[in-house]
């Protein structure tokens, strides 16, 4: 065996096999072997009472970099991932699209030394040709976002040329990651309220019915189910969306469920309260703890496949600035989904390896980088987070490293705390303190640059 850098000793490291006591061997970047062997080690870490779980993955943030640096940045964005436990983000921005292969390449040099933990970055959906959306996938974008309404300045792309995309990526396993709205019932729902100068934070949930997410939900993935292409709804936000695709997909299609903490927790009516703290879309739809419990019911049986953040923070201050149709949509998340994600596992709601798997695994397996991420295997990459089962804290606005300095869930107590995170064997944060430079992430090209 290679010279052993590193041991994590005496932890219970989560793997494809349950939860093993042992240790964790980890050689140039990389798990070497999780056992009890009788070999040196430059390094020792005691995880004595801790669990060791392979780095957590969010595949839906926006950090704005280039883009709007007063909202958020690479380093600041990633920093915080660092602290949560978070060692590989995947990344795309509303406010600077990524259409074409040159953008992506661009981009991803404008990054080397920005993010402190591995990135992925996605590309729009080109709205000027489908060539481009051919391009940018070879070129290594992770996925393809696809906006079925016309939304944060971002056009909306009609069927017909998302089939198209589909028909000249066939064979390529290109992922889609859809934000399904219905376009005609958003916008009809807008000038109905519009003409009754409604403005209170109580227009979003009419404004983005549920029943527009359905129609969108069931037609691209009618168009899946046709064509083949690899679909991922984001954040689906009431149980019968969650339906809706597990049909499908009893159907034939390639489709999955993604959905967010503010789904799992928030409830509708906070958005006549809070107003445009709790403008994102589609909104919060749970009406009662049974609506929310529905939800938890679908992450625990895998018809939900996995949780991301969908983190697009705005500052206080932006957020108060403008009227409820104005103010920006979205919530920062990437400080506070692995702590709700960890509380619900150690509190019984989830059990710690289908947290692995939702927030970790199974993001990896759909965007091409298992076993590298998402696994502790031999060969893996050394991403690793200890998290101590005993700890107790209350997530506050101060302890919010994003730039957005709030959070929803502000005020919540939650069960285990992240000790430390790992990237590559180097640990890059501990006891929420973020000890490695920006820079120290590195750029991972989707699966169509590496001839998927
Ligand atoms: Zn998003």
């Amino acid at each position: 065996m290679s010279n052993i850098d590193l041991v994590v000793k005496g932890g219970k490291i989560a793997t494809s096999h349950g939860i093993i006591e042992g240790n964790l061997y980890v050689s140039s970047g990389r798990v070497v072997a999780i056992g009890r062997l009788d070999v040196p080690a430059a390094e020792v870490v005691d995880a004595d009472g801790l669990f060791v779980l392979p780095g957590f993955i969010d595949s839906h943030v926006h950090f704005m970099d280039p883009g709007d640096l007063s909202r958020e940045d690479f380093p600041t964005g990633s920093a915080a991932a660092a602290a949560a436990g978070v060692t590989t983000v995947i990344e795309h921005s509303h406010v600077y699209q990524i259409h074409t292969a040159e953008q992506l390449v661009e981009k991803a040099e404008y990054l080397a030394n920005r993010s402190v933990v591995d990135f992925g970055l996605a590309a729009h959906f080109s709205p000027h040709s489908v060539d481009d959306v051919v391009n940018v996938w070879a070129a290594g974008a992770t996925f393809i976002k696809v906006f079925t309404c016309t939304t944060h300045g971002v056009q909306a792309v009609e069927t017909a040329r998302l089939a198209e995309a589909m028909k000249r990526l066939a064979g390529r396993d290109a992922v889609y990651l859809v934000h399904g709205e219905d376009e005609s019932l958003t916008e009809h729902a807008e000038r109905v309220l519009k003409a009754r100068s409604q403005a209170d934070g109580g227009v979003i949930p009419q404004w983005r019915s549920l029943l527009a997410e359905q129609v969108a939900v069931a037609s691209v993935g009618m168009v899946s189910r046709a064509l083949g292409g690899r679909v991922v709804f984001a954040h689906c936000s009431h149980p019968s969306v969650v339906e809706i695709i597990s049909t499908l997909r009893n159907w034939g299609a390639k489709v999955w469920a993604e959905t967010c903490p503010q789904y799992l927790y928030l409830f509708e009516d906070e958005v006549r309260q809070f107003g445009a703290f709790r403008k994102f879309t589609p909104p919060a739809r749970a009406q009662s703890e049974a609506d929310l419990g529905a939800m938890w019911q679908l992450l625990r049986d895998g018809q939900i496949a996995y949780v991301a953040s969908d983190h697009a923070p705005s500052t206080r201050e932006q957020k108060e600035s403008a009227s409820i149709w104005e103010a920006p949509f979205g919530l920062p998340g990437i400080d506070t989904t692995s702590a709700l994600l960890l509380d619900a596992a150690l509190t019984g709601r989830i059990s710690i390896l289908r947290f692995v798997e939702l927030y970790s695994r199974e993001p990896a397996r759909i965007y091409g980088l298992y076993p590298r991420k998402g696994a502790l295997l031999p060969g893996s990459d050394a991403d690793f987070v200890l998290v101590d089962p005993s700890a107790r804290r209350v997530i506050r606005d101060e302890t919010i490293l994003s730039k957005a300095k709030w959070s929803p869930f502000s005020g919540k107590e939650v069960q285990g705390a992240v000790v430390a995170t790992y990237l590559r064997g180097k640990k890059v944060a501990e006891n929420r303190e973020v000890l490695a430079p920006p820079g120290s992430g590195r750029f991972l090209p989707g699966p169509g640059a590496r001839g998927g």
